[in-house]
């Protein structure tokens, strides 16, 4: 025991200077062979498991699966949409849970609900805000035609008639499985979509005529 002005310590500090100096020399002794790389079995792995693919493929495979949406709820449809949103439907099975509120973050409008003229220059103007590559799933009878309120002289018959339309959902309003139905076709027509555009031929060197 080491006393110290009016402080007791149990060890001594040439004891705890020994005790260091001992633990040191173990680890020294022990470690003159370097650690095998514990990523060794990676290689093994690799073989058995390497996944080829085309950059086609793997693009829109990230794509289809993180869609986000724009938020774009004019109307009744809106709580259909909500629904899907929530625990029951779960749409973060398909990594789209997140609804933007900012249209340049966003790749997906899904259009719930009636739209009239006095909106339509506001929703034009979010569609044309979001980046490239976007889609649009028009979503219940109003989206799609105007619905009952078609021959109304304030009501857009139709989101087509303002924006490029992918998918239609039909239904007044349509269920929720509906419109999961809807994202699985749009997901569907992502797969499909060529990511790199064909290129034009090129004139061959020396042609004959
Ligand atoms: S389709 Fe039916 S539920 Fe949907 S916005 Fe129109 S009236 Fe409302």
């Amino acid at each position: 025991m080491e006393v110290s002005g009016d402080r007791e310590y149990i060890y001594s500090s040439i004891e705890l200077d020994r005790y260091e100096g001992q633990v040191i020399e173990e680890l020294k002794a022990s470690s003159q062979e370097a650690i095998p790389d514990p990523d060794e079995w990676l290689e093994e792995e690799l073989e058995r498991n390497i996944l080829l693919t085309t950059v086609d493929a793997i693009i829109n495979w990230s794509r289809r699966s993180s869609l986000w949406t724009a938020m774009c709820f004019p109307a009744c449809c809106a709580f259909e949409l909500i629904a899907v949103e929530g625990p029951r439907f779960d749409l973060s099975r398909f990594g789209m849970e997140i609804l933007r509120a900012s249209p340049r973050q966003a790749d997906l409008m899904i259009t719930a609900g009636t739209l009239t003229w006095k909106m339509a220059p506001n929703v034009k103007r979010i569609y044309n805000q979001m980046p490239e590559p976007k889609w649009v799933i028009a979503m219940g009878a109003c989206a799609i035609s105007g619905g009952i309120f078609r021959s109304s002289y304030s009501v857009v018959p139709g989101y087509n008639k303002i924006i490029p339309v992918d998918v239609y959902v039909p239904g007044c309003p349509p269920r929720p499985e509906a419109l999961i139905h809807g994202i699985r076709m749009l997901q569907r027509k992502i797969a499909k979509t060529p990511v790199v555009p064909d290129l034009p031929e090129l004139p061959l060197k020396g042609k004959r005529r």
